[in-house]
């Protein structure tokens, strides 16, 4: 008897995925029925991603799993209908492609390379009393030390920079310096010179960036923020722009997306806005993740990055 699975991400997503999701299984040597429609009762586990049409998880009985394709969950956690076990996408190269923005933001910001790359004005800017700093004069702070923000600080740290993270729970990287927990974040903020945001969005974690956090860095810090909008303070990081408390602003995510057009985050000369493409999942490497959770759904072993609904992430 086939297991039947109801991919629930969106039409646009179907093509890709439905070849990548047949790979995995085929590898993965399980007997799939891989639907965008089905009799609720007969499903077996939801593929899913926030956007989708289905919102009402009660009439799914048998579903053993929703196994979401984003690593973010918080737009699905607060479903009161989602009772089943809900698992957030750790992908590998997703986790890639992050370190590659993080990392190329981050060398990007401390070369300073927008002077030189735009508005080239015939000015011949270069001061040898003053040179660029290096890497290991230049302290990031990571907050948000799981998965991508670990990868992260692991080739950061490969660079020369000195990196901290910062966790809700106790951890250890080997090179970095690990704090965890709220008593901690000052300590963990105080003289950073690159903040990087990788945390999920949760109660406690909105706003973890405002007023007060920005004044404990150091004058003229960078901010690079591919993890959630909401996590900044947004009046609070344009006035700290404008007092020059922060030099320059990356941001990624956004309170609301698409970022509306008349936003002064568009038109801030010192804030980069991206589309939130700071990591996307790819179909082939996720698709396997998706198999082994359902291989591990069969065969009673606990499924992979399960999120804590009391946590939120
Ligand atoms: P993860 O492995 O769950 O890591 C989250 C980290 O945040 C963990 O270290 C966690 O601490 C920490 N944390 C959570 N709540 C905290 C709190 N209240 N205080 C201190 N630390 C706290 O998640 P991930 O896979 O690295 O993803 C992180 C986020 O990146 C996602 O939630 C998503 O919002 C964002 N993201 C963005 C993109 C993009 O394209 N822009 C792509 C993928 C993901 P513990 O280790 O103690 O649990």
């Amino acid at each position: 008897m086939p297991i039947t699975v109801l991919f629930a991400a969106g039409d646009a997503l179907w093509a890709d995925y439905n070849a990548a999701l047949g790979t995995a299984f085929s590898e993965a040597e399980l007997n799939i029925n891989l639907v965008q429609q089905a009799d609720p009762g007969a499903v077996d586990y939801i593929i899913y991603s926030p956007g989708s049409t289905l919102t009402d998880f009660t009439p799914f009985t048998r579903c053993k799993a929703v196994l979401n394709l984003w690593a973010g969950v918080e737009r699905i956690t607060g479903n009161p209908t989602l009772t089943q076990p809900l698992c957030r996408m750790v992908d590998p190269a997703m986790t890639e492609s992050m370190v590659e923005w993080v990392v190329a933001h981050t060398l990007r910001l401390h070369l300073g390379t927008d002077t030189h790359v735009l508005g080239q004005d015939g000015v011949w800017r270069q001061d040898p009393t003053r040179p660029t700093k290096i890497a290991r004069e230049r302290p990031v702070t990571i907050l948000g030390f799981g998965e991508l923000g670990q990868a992260c600080g692991r080739a950061l740290m490969a660079l020369g920079f000195p990196v901290t993270g910062w966790s809700r729970r106790p951890t250890a990287l080997t090179g970095a310096r690990c704090l965890a927990g709220a008593d901690s974040l000052d300590t963990a903020l105080s003289g950073a010179e690159v903040l990087v945001l990788l945390l999920p969005l949760t109660p406690e974690t909105e706003n973890v960036v405002n007023e007060r956090t920005l004044s404990l860095l150091a004058p003229g810090a960078f901010l690079i923020n591919p993890g959630r909008g909401p996590l900044i303070d947004d009046a609070a990081l344009l006035a700290a722009l404008d007092a020059g408390q922060v030099a320059q602003a990356t941001l990624d995510v956004f309170r609301e997306e698409p970022l509306p057009a008349d936003h002064p985050y568009w038109a801030h000369p010192r804030v980069t806005v991206t589309p939130h493409i700071a990591a996307t999942t790819r179909p082939v490497t996720a698709a396997r993740v998706v198999a082994e959770n359902i291989r591990r759904g069969e065969t009673g072993e606990p499924f992979l990055h399960l999120v804590d609904r009391q946590r939120g992430y």
